[in-house]
């Protein structure tokens, strides 16, 4: 049934590198396709929108701005305390825990970021000014809730975009969450990433890094010596910045999975200067760009992992690397994949980053 041309099917159960006990299925012969598409929602790309409560002009609809950049003037964006927030102030009654139902009182701060004062802008159409801007007002927050209360164990930044992401507003957004708890998937890659420094004396990011850009090849002139040609052939890598590098991971979950790391090591995103976030919000931009224009219209989930801060965590400040993950939405968890927590990936993860490499960006 193959034509020559397809690639041969791939059959495989990958292990994530970080966190070995995440495994995924890359399965991409037609007849294993268990999932059902998304459905890609259309797109409302109107600047402003009447009803809108995220909108220029009704800010009276939202709480107070915690804070607004620029302080004067028209906003280029709010952040805003959510209004049905998934953890908030202290409870009157917060000891409910009883035998082995243990649980922690569900304190925290949930708070929304108005991305953009246009309503239905996507990441890649904003500016590379604009989204320097987005991250460092990522940072600076986190580092204030961070130091607002020493009861918050981990400061978590992420978006959803589109239904299928769990988007509730149409109007462009993220969220922070500050919460008494570490993620248990955060600790997962801390705690591995930390035997693996105990036992190599490296951090693991960044031999990850290190061979991906093995795959580099440099070509020579045979007389002179000179370099001549640089090609890169890193089959896992989407692009490179001078301070970050795009990368497809070899054990995906979701096919369209994009990692972002920075080149040199480093474990806290506190810790980025103006200049990272400078070159990331062009790598950013570019990267959302790509998963556009192979999509046509991406749904997707994107998060922050930083090191936790607090003692415990101080000392794997050499082992951990701080990285965005972006995980767009394009089909369905199906029962298997709750059901065995093996994630199903129907798209070879080499052919998905030779795609989205060779998208041509204009501009
Ligand atoms: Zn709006
Ligand atoms: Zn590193
Ligand atoms: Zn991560």
């Amino acid at each position: 049934m193959d034509t020559p041309s397809e690639k041969k099917p791939v059959r495989e159960i990958r292990i994530n590198p970080v966190v070995p006990s995440e495994s995924v299925l890359v399965a991409t012969a037609r007849s294993m396709r268990p999932k059902k598409e998304e459905a890609s929602a259309p797109h409302d790309s109107r600047p402003h929108v009447e009803t809108c409560p995220f909108c220029r002009g009704n800010e009276d609809k939202t709480p107070a701005p915690i804070a607004r950049v620029p302080a004067e003037g028209d906003w280029s964006l709010r952040i805003v305390e959510n209004l049905y927030p998934v953890l908030g102030d202290d409870r009157e009654d917060p000891d409910l825990a009883f035998g082995l139902q243990q649980a922690i009182d569900g304190y925290g701060r949930h708070e929304v970021i108005i991305d953009h004062s246009s309503h239905g802008i996507r990441v890649h159409e904003m500016t590379e000014e604009h989204l320097a801007l987005l991250l460092s007002t990522y940072r600076s927050r986190m580092d204030q809730l961070y130091h607002a209360d020493d009861r918050l164990r981990y400061v978590l930044v992420f978006k959803n975009f589109g239904p299928a992401a769990g988007a509730s507003i149409g109007h462009t957004h993220s969220q922070i969450i500050a919460m008494p708890v570490v993620p248990r998937n955060v600790q997962a890659e801390v705690r591995n990433s930390a035997a693996f420094y105990l036992a190599r004396r490296h951090c693991i990011f960044c031999s990850l890094i290190d061979e991906a850009l093995t795959f580099e090849a440099t070509l020579y002139d045979r007389d002179s010596g000179a370099l001549t040609r640089r090609i890169r052939v890193g089959q896992y890598v989407i692009e490179r910045s001078s301070r970050f590098i795009a990368i497809k991971p070899f054990a995906s979950r979701f096919e369209w999975e994009v990692h972002i790391l920075p080149l040199a090591h480093c474990a806290d995103f506190l810790d980025a200067t103006p200049e990272d976030l400078a070159d990331l919000a062009g790598i950013f931009r570019r990267t959302m760009a790509r998963l556009n224009a192979v999509l046509g219209g991406a749904q997707y989930n994107f998060f922050v992992h930083s090191l936790p801060h607090g003692e415990a965590y101080a000392e794997s400040a050499p082992a951990f690397h701080w990285h965005i993950e972006i995980c767009p939405r394009t089909s369905i968890p199906t029962g298997f994949e709750l059901g065995s927590g093996l994630f199903v990936n129907t798209i070879c993860p080499e052919d998905a980053a030779e795609r989205l490499r060779n998208v041509a960006l204009g501009g």
